[in-house]
């Protein structure tokens, strides 16, 4: 049963905006290589280089066990941070009042009210808004960040009423749940250690992030605390925990990546006399920064090199929602310069990266119809790319000389300054020969596929390696036993060959008999919960 499918949310809405460029100034490609090779190769030596068969995956799994261990024993000791989380003690069910929970992820920023009942009523109300973080405050600084985020959470509290009561004399408690790496100092503390998912804000690493954001609520006027400071794995491991106690890992799928677990603190040698009441903690182990024998094609390295963090998260470049659909991209420049996919020009919008998103390649691949419609109109929408055969005439036109000589009223489709859908005309795309007929577009479906499926099954390959290590340390944690991963993020809840490819390698690893006892299930939104179930159980009015 969804984890889910028990806590009510009040309102959804849309989590998609368009990402534009974020690795530099996009390479413009105005022609095609005379030299043209067949495209059919190019898609072997991809599904070749992406492959993850069995002792691919095994291998992952295992390096993935053993970075995990360096990670404990030392800090520094391996790719993996493996952060204290300070969390040590989980929600009870017992927790009551109203607590507020905010969330900074990547795409957007989300802020939820939660009423708690207590065993009995549980969670009475919960509501929530999401704001997308606008494209430059990414850029920005410190201050301009947390205080358009201290805003947004001003304007949500002024519209609380209804079920929803703050205990006389008490202040808003938030649970604030932060998904990039922060060493913890306590569990309403945390100093960024760096910006990742495309974030180049200013100023803030080496910073405490509680203290931008009680700094900012500040400046707001706006009475409120943070109780918690969590990750969102951890957020979603104790939202999850709330209604199933098997819960014993979580993992983030969405525009990053990441996963926690439950450790015992004797497994922990670099904790060096950290207390915990309960004899375990829960470590986020930041397994994005992981790269141990990932198959890695051209794209990847190209895309890395041109990242604002060469060299770093390969993990993440690898499976997660940010960059899944740059990676196609790429393909698809490279097919359509060495292999005149669309004709014989590239698709100038094509160039620009980050243009086409991970939505995009997943909403391409539940095209189910015959001609494969769909995928036609998004390459189209995004790319400029429109159906019908490419034409093998050449042409004295380049997109440049399209609009400014030979066809300055009909706007070209391969152009950013065409005069876009209302005025297309065939006859301009034809001239432009930026085109898709059906085995182009098939083969656009080929690549998508291709890349979700490394990811999925990198992904579970990932979990399989947190499991195996939680086992081999302590026998019985995961065999002979229910164990429930919990899993949240856009990637993993909207893409679902994604999602089956993920399954099917943890189901290939672990074999039918063990993987029956490892449910992988989605915990939407608990993440949210999760941070207010935490600032609950460490309120600052209990101590
Ligand atoms: P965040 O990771 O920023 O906290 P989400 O968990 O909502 O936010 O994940 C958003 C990411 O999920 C997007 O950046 C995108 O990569 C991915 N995503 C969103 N919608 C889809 C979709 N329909 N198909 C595949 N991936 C999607
Ligand atoms: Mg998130």
């Amino acid at each position: 049963m969804s984890v889910a499918a028990r806590s009510p949310a009040v309102r959804s809405v849309s989590l998609w905006r368009p990402r534009t460029a974020r690795m530099g100034v996009p390479r413009v490609r105005m022609a095609v290589q005379s030299n043209l090779v067949s495209i059919a190769p190019m898609l072997t030596k991809l599904q070749r280089d992406c492959a993850t068969p069995l002792p691919v995956l095994r291998h992952v799994a295992d390096a993935m066990a053993d970075d995990m261990r360096a990670g404990l024993a030392v800090d520094g000791g391996s790719d993996l941070k493996m952060i204290l989380s300070y969390v040590d003690s989980l929600p009870t069910v017992n927790e009551k009042g109203l607590f507020y929970a905010l969330d900074l992820g990547g795409t957007n920023f989300r802020v939820l009210r939660v009423q708690l009942g207590g065993k009995d009523e549980r969670v009475i109300a919960t509501e929530f808004d999401q704001v997308s973080i606008p494209q430059d405050l990414m850029f920005r600084t410190t201050e301009d960040l947390f205080d358009f985020i201290a805003s947004g959470l001003a304007k949500f509290a002024q519209k609380e009423g209804g079920k929803f009561h703050l205990a006389q004399g008490r202040m808003r408690e938030i649970g604030f749940t932060f998904s990039f790496p922060v060493k913890q100092t306590s569990i309403d503390a945390g100093i960024l250690i760096k910006w990742t998912k495309g974030f180049a804000v200013s100023g803030t690493a080496g910073k405490d992030v509680v203290a931008c954001l009680n700094e900012a609520m500040e400046r707001q006027g706006l009475n409120m605390c943070v109780s918690a400071l969590v990750n969102d794995t951890v957020g979603t491991l104790a939202g999850a925990r709330y209604w199933d106690d098997d819960v014993m890992v979580a993992v983030i799928l969405g525009t990053g990546t990441n996963a926690c677990y439950v450790e015992r603190v004797d497994a922990i040698p670099k904790l060096q006399g950290l207390k915990s009441t309960s004899g375990r903690t829960i470590v986020n182990t930041e397994w994005g920064a992981f790269s141990n024998g990932l198959p890695l094609t051209e794209y990847d390295r190209e895309m890395d090199v041109e990242s604002i963090n060469p060299g770093e998260q390969i993990f993440e470049k690898t499976i997660s929602g940010m960059y899944l659909g740059e990676i196609v991209r790429r393909v698809l420049v490279k097919m359509a310069e060495a292999g005149a996919l669309f004709g014989e020009r590239v698709p100038e919008k094509l160039s620009t990266p980050f243009v086409l998103g991970t939505p995009h390649i997943s909403a391409m691949q539940q095209d189910n119809s015959k001609d494969l419609q769909a995928v036609g109109s998004i390459l189209y929408d995004v790319a400029g790319v429109a159906a019908g055969a490419p034409t093998n005439v050449p042409l004295p036109c380049t997109s440049s000389l399209c609009r400014i000589n030979y066809f300055p009223n009909l706007g070209c489709l391969g152009t950013k300054s065409g005069t876009g859908r209302s005025s297309f005309r065939k006859s301009s795309v034809t001239q432009c020969q930026v085109n898709s007929d059906l085995s182009a577009r098939r083969i656009v479906v080929e690549v998508c596929d291709t890349l979700a499926k490394r990811g999925g099954r990198l992904a579970g390959a990932g979990i399989v390696g947190i499991l195996q290590k939680m086992e081999e340390d302590s026998k019985g944690t995961i065999s002979g036993k229910r164990t429930v991963v919990a899993m949240d993020g856009g990637l993993y809840e909207h893409y679902p060959q994604y999602r089956r490819y993920l399954q099917d390698a943890v189901t290939e690893l672990l074999g039918s008999e063990l993987s029956k006892n490892v449910v992988i299930e989605h915990s939407k939104d608990g993440s949210g919960i999760g941070a207010a179930l935490l600032a609950a159980t460490n309120s600052k009015y209990k101590h």
